[in-house]
């Protein structure tokens, strides 16, 4: 066995960062994905010559100088990604019971165009995008090393505590003003009692800050990487599914045993599913039982179910922003719809392609689904679920697209085919539990129970993902440095960054 190798279980966005990491760093790096494609959440599947990503529609912060362009650089993803920018007076549109706003890319454009809306709110609207730009001032700290990793500077730790709605509506009595500001919760599946004021914080600050759409499809980051892996001597192995973390005797993990019966040993192992799964396929005693209760008691965020648009040629103008769809004046409600009243919200958009951008190729809307509405088909497999729940998707289909129709008439004549995906997609897809859209949720009543560690109890064993620090690309970008910290340094990567910068 080398003296530096490592096994990263799963290829979502955080093993594939951590695997280009530490393969830069001389380290033996095998990746293991169960699936035949790499990237999890950054996966895109072709349907009727279209291309359609399953779990990535925006990012920010892409331009010189801000946080992700910077730390991208490092992985060769700046210099090679196809990106496009969103409109500048209008990367969202949110539409609240009928009636439209804008959220435009930059804190002064965005703070005057909110401000335009509700005149009397300027000095609330102003407090507001202060607040953002300080949460992410944490974040650009921590870049520079001007914060640690876990203490109170690296992510204004006080952001975890405070709440999201209750920070906005101390702002202003404004009531479709809060509901305005806190409009983009869909991105964090935030709950009003429990959505920590950093998740909001950062997501806005980022997306605010500059917001992109990635022309073709977002596995252009999973080949970027995978390109720079293999090219830094690691391996990446496609259906390869881990299904158990091996121990030796000292309390170490000494190999990962394989589905198909392969053993592959190493001298770290970086799991980058779900923290849940992971302590499952450890099976034994090596995590102590308030750790194993505690991961297991938090809450998964909810799922969701997405319509995949193909258009007849050159029938639908192509939208450079998305739109969000509340059919209520309350931004928060609308993960506990009933099925008769579905989907209480929404969001679409129509993907960015390097062929034409005129007439848009395809649309993605999606929207919150529970779990436990899929419970008779809980032990089917991708293919095998049955006529019944074709059927089932077929219908909910027709209740978004009916929804769809009355935002743009006429559009379900423009439709060529479309194509659905419900949570046991994503389940069986990511290995997420549930198919949950983010992971664990976090809840800023008990920070401390939803923030999860790269380093756990068994002293060569560590996470990445989502799970830790944030979801979405900053969040597990972040999260991949901080695993990686533990074996190499953090401020010691930290300079690596900064020297490609
Ligand atoms: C619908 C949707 C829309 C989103 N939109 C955005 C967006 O616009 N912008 C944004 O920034 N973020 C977005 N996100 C979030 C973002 O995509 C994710 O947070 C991020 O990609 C998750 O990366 P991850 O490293 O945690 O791994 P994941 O993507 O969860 O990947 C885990 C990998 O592990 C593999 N795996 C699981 N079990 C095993 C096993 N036993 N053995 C081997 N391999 C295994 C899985 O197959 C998978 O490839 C979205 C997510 C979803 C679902």
């Amino acid at each position: 066995m080398e003296k530096n190798s490592v096994v990263i279980v799963g290829s979502g966005l955080g093993g594939l960062l951590c695997g280009y990491i530490l393969s830069k760093e001389g380290y033996e790096v095998t990746i293991l994905e169960k699936n035949h494609q790499l990237g999890g959440c950054l996966q895109t599947f072709v349907r009727n010559k279209c291309i359609f990503d399953t779990g990535m529609h925006y990012i920010g912060s892409m331009e010189d100088g801000q946080a992700l362009n910077y730390l991208f650089k490092y992985f060769g993803l700046t210099q090679k990604l196809n990106l496009k920018r969103m409109d500048l007076n209008a990367f969202d549109v949110i539409d609240i019971a009928g009636e439209k706003y804008n959220y435009a890319q930059g804190f002064d454009r965005f703070a005057d165009t909110i401000t335009s809306y509700f005149p009397k709110e300027k000095d609330a609207i102003n407090k507001y995008t202060n607040k953002l730009q300080e949460i992410g001032l944490s974040l650009t700290n921590l870049l520079a090393g001007k914060a640690k990793p876990g203490s109170t500077g690296m992510a204004s730790f006080e952001h975890f505590y405070e709440n999201t709605h209750q920070y906005i509506t101390s702002l202003t009595n404004n009531y479709k003003l809060q509901n305005v500001l806190a409009a983009l919760n869909p991105l964090y599946a935030g709950h009003p009692n429990s959505a920590p004021l950093y998740l909001h914080g950062i997501i806005n600050f980022s997306l605010i800050e500059s917001s992109w759409r990635m022309v073709d499809g977002g596995s252009q980051i999973s080949d970027i990487l995978a390109e720079g892996i293999t090219n830094n001597g690691g391996k990446i192995l496609t259906k390869s599914e881990v299904k158990e973390f091996s121990a030796n005797e000292k309390g170490e993990i000494s190999h990962v045993l394989l589905t198909n019966g392969d053993l592959i040993e190493a001298k770290y192992f970086i799991s980058n599913i779900n923290p849940e799964k992971t302590i499952e396929l450890t099976g034994s005693n090596l995590h102590r039982n308030v750790y194993k209760k505690r991961i297991s008691s938090i809450e998964q965020t909810i799922s969701i179910f997405s319509l995949y648009i193909v258009f007849k040629e050159n029938e639908f103008k192509y939208m450079n922003h998305n739109c969000y769809y509340y059919n209520s004046d309350n931004v928060w409600g609308v993960e506990t719809y009933s099925p008769l009243n579905w989907p209480d919200g929404f969001m679409l958009y129509t993907p960015a392609v390097s062929s034409s951008d005129v007439y848009a190729e395809s649309m993605i809307a999606i929207t919150y689904m529970k779990y436990d509405e899929l419970a008779k088909w809980e032990n089917t497999t991708v293919e095998k679920r049955g006529d019944e729940y074709k059927k089932m998707k077929e219908q909910k289909a027709n209740q978004l697209i009916d929804k769809i129709e009355k935002q743009f008439p006429g559009i379900k004549n423009k439709i060529k085919a479309y194509y659905t995906s419900t949570p046991l997609t994503y389940r069986d897809y990511t290995g997420t539990i549930n198919g949950s859209v983010y992971g664990i949720m976090k809840d800023c009543n008990n920070p401390l129970k939803t923030f999860i560690l790269p380093r756990t109890k068994v002293p060569n064993l560590l996470m990445t993902g989502q799970n830790i620090n944030l979801h979405g690309v900053m969040g597990v970008t972040i999260g991949s440095l901080l695993t990686c910290g533990e074996l190499i340094g953090f401020d010691y990567l930290l300079n690596k960054i900064k020297e490609t910068s």
